[in-house]
């Protein structure tokens, strides 16, 4: 290496692909750790089933509900279920809650469709199902693939039905059709965004009427004979149900080189899993470290499932309360002297559609985690500003534990936005940063990240509540 290559070396901050430079031990983890993700992604794939699955992991861990704890000491792990869609879990530290807590907070809700609450209907020949979409989706894209139906019919005494069809290989899968090519020539001249509207989007369900009779609706009323053989329900428990479809293929690896992940609800299940994993690696940390896994993010963090309800406050209050060190406004001062890693996914470049991207700001799959230090849109619109002191402090810990990472922006200046729960806990008074794994085809029924991201990101947040 020349003087020149050296100093430039030393003064320029040059990105490295992260694949370069790995030993086979540390790529056999990677491959590892991916595989497991892989099957969380599988068995999770609505905010209920992730939920319920996070729940399991924790118990098998030591963590212990709650409600069930009287007293909390240092070291002590809990976790708390918010009506089965969220989770909030901590492991109480060595100085008390009042120093300030350590924060990873994803969210566990993907977008999707859901049924409406009057979905059946019967048209020409078939039953279909009416859906309204959950979050920002292309519509197009959920058309003519498999899709399997989750979630739950509650009956008015009460009792609780748990869906799942569509997943097992002997279950059948449902779709929604789309124009053939040959007659589609008006459809094509719409705008991609009007090409399917939200009410086009009628899940195909059944064709066969029921017996001989000259009654009105013979296919719809052979569905319901059908759901009323298997769960005992009637078309009215369809309003007291949440269904939500989501697509019935699995994740998988993809590429030649098995590099990455394919699938659906990485956004933001990816940040879920490698905060989740990371969280089971944190022993005894100095402050308490508290781990989110919200709901409703998709939609605005509304509800008292989201972040925006005071259920989680309650949760930290109930810490206090249990620690013996609860005061009057205490929760304030717990909030003020916390920080926070938002994780949640980032857009990655994707070289097919780089015009959206700025090279320079963008973050790159393979390239480690992803920061970015604001969302928001038009003039940083709407966005949590992470400190500088405190993204320098995170910087302190990647750089120490040589931990890949890239700090980026949602696309060009203009181009379009978004956002996380990341404000809502800066508003509480928390130094909150939004990080997590860059996504290709990101909000799509089957979503792209690199494995080495996915363990970067595990690393970076074992490395935080570490710290
Ligand atoms: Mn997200
Ligand atoms: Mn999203």
């Amino acid at each position: 290496m020349s003087e020149t290559d050296k100093l430039k070396d030393f003064l320029f901050d040059t990105k490295k692909c992260g694949w370069d430079n790995i030993s086979d031990d540390t790529k056999h983890e990677i491959m590892k750790f991916s595989d497991e993700f892989i099957h969380y992604l599988n068995k999770g794939k609505t905010e209920r089933e992730a939920s319920s699955f996070i729940a399991e992991v924790l118990e098998k861990n030591g963590f212990v509900d709650l409600k069930d704890k009287m007293v909390l000491l240092p070291g002590d792990k809990v976790y708390y279920v918010n009506r089965e869609k969220a989770i909030y879990a901590a492991i109480i530290g060595a100085k008390p809650i009042e120093a300030g807590l350590n924060i990873i907070g994803s969210h566990i809700d993907s977008p999707r469709l859901d049924l409406k609450p009057n979905p059946l209907y019967e048209d020409t020949g078939f039953a279909f199902f009416k859906t309204h979409y959950y979050g920002g989706i292309k519509k197009y894209q959920w058309t003519t693939i498999p899709l399997s139906i989750h979630g739950v019919i509650v009956k008015a005494n009460g009792e609780k039905i748990k869906i799942n069809i569509g997943e097992d290989e002997s279950d059948p899968i449902f779709t929604i059709t789309d124009l053939l090519p040959h007659l589609a020539q008006e459809q094509m001249e719409k705008k991609l965004k009007d090409g399917i509207s939200g009410e086009d989007l009628n899940l195909l369900v059944g064709s066969v009427p029921f017996g001989d009779e000259k009654i009105s609706e013979r296919v719809k009323l052979n569905i319901l004979k059908i759901l009323n053989d298997k769960y005992g329900i009637t078309e009215r428990d369809f309003l007291s149900a949440e269904l939500e479809l989501v697509p019935a293929f699995k994740a998988r690896s993809l590429g030649f080189d098995s590099s990455m992940v394919a699938g659906y609800g990485q956004d933001d299940r990816v940040c879920s899993y490698t905060s989740l994993r990371a969280l089971l690696d944190t022993i005894n940390p100095t402050k308490t470290a508290v781990c989110i896994f919200a709901d409703k993010e998709e939609i605005g963090s509304m509800g008292n499932t989201g972040m925006e309800s005071h259920v989680f406050d309650t949760f930290i209050s109930e810490l206090l309360n249990k620690t013996n060190s609860n005061r009057p406004n205490l929760l304030d001062k717990v909030f003020c002297n916390s920080k926070m890693l938002s994780a949640d996914v980032d857009a990655g470049l994707d070289p097919n559609y780089a015009s959206v991207s700025e090279r320079n700001n963008a973050a790159y799959l393979g390239r480690g985690i992803g920061f970015n230090k604001y969302t928001g849109a038009r003039g940083k619109s709407g966005a949590s500003d992470a400190n500088a002191e405190f993204v320098a402090q995170v910087r302190g810990i990647l750089e120490s534990n040589n931990i890949s990472y890239q700090i980026s922006e949602l696309g060009k200046v203009d181009t379009g936005g978004g956002g996380t729960i990341a404000y809502i806990l800066a508003n509480k008074g928390i130094d909150v940063i939004d990080c997590g794994v860059p996504v290709l085809s990101m909000h799509s029924p089957y979503e792209v990240t690199s494995k080495f991201d996915i363990y970067e990101a595990y690393r970076t947040y074992a490395a935080f509540w570490r710290n």
